[in-house]
Parts: C-alpha cells; sequence; structure tokens
C-alpha cells in the first residue's frame, strides 16, 4: 500500500478527532508541544511523515485511543497514473478521472500530455 496515502487517511483522522473535541489545531499543538504547522501539515497532508510515537501522543492529547486514528477500511489504490518518460514524475489521477482519461486514449492512441514538472509533452497513461 502506498505509504502516502495512508499518511494521508490518518490526517484525516486526525483532524475529524480533534474537531470532535471542539480543539483548535493550536490547542492541538499545545497539548502535544508539537508545532502548529507540523500539526496542520499531519492534517494537511503535505507530504508530512511521522512517527507512531507521535500519532500516540497526539490521541494521548486528544484522550482517545490510538486505534481511532489508524484507518481499518482498506483503502482504495489509486488506478491510474501518468508517469513522465522524461524526469520520471507520476501523476496520480482519480479513479474517475481516470476511466475518462483511459477512454481519451482509445480514441487519440498517441495522445499525451504535458508534464507539471519538466513541461514536455511525454506522459503516458499506466494502468
Ligand atoms: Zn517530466
Amino acid at each position: 500500500m502506498d505509504s502516502e496515502i495512508i499518511y494521508k487517511e490518518i490526517g484525516k483522522l486526525v483532524k475529524k478527532e480533534r474537531r470532535k473535541k471542539g480543539i483548535t489545531q493550536e490547542k492541538l499543538a499545545e497539548l502535544t508541544s508539537y508545532s502548529l504547522s507540523f500539526i496542520a501539515n499531519i492534517e494537511s497532508n503535505t507530504h508530512q511523515s511521522f512517527s507512531i510515537h507521535t500519532l500516540y501522543n497526539i490521541a494521548n492529547a486528544l484522550n482517545i485511543s490510538i486505534h481511532n486514528l489508524i484507518p481499518d477500511k482498506p483503502i482504495d489504490k489509486k488506478e491510474y497514473q501518468l508517469s513522465c518518460s522524461n524526469c520520471k514524475y507520476i501523476v496520480n489521477i482519480p479513479k474517475e478521472l481516470g476511466k475518462l482519461t483511459e477512454d481519451i486514449t482509445l480514441i487519440a492512441k498517441d495522445i499525451t500530455f504535458t508534464c507539471p514538472n519538466c513541461e514536455k509533452k511525454i506522459l503516458k497513461i499506466k494502468q
């Protein structure tokens, strides 16, 4: 499973549980002694990774079990990706949009997309 997805799901749970308790990000930062930006990054998944120990401290501060912060349902895998053959940049496409992109490539087989990273038109669909 993609670790980025796991962190994203955990971040959502932290946000949900924090809001349930009526606690602001500032307050959670204060309770855990972490910085506000660290807490905000965890919740908004700006490529923030963190340890189980961190998660335990957050659960403690929210006065909940750490189990509440761990996703238990199977997470939808990203099914579609565009990969750049120049810089290896990967663009993940949501399932709904991926299907549409697949249909487009069925009609126009050699269609390419512009890479947001190196801006060359070499992105190809990969499943
Ligand atoms: Zn590229």
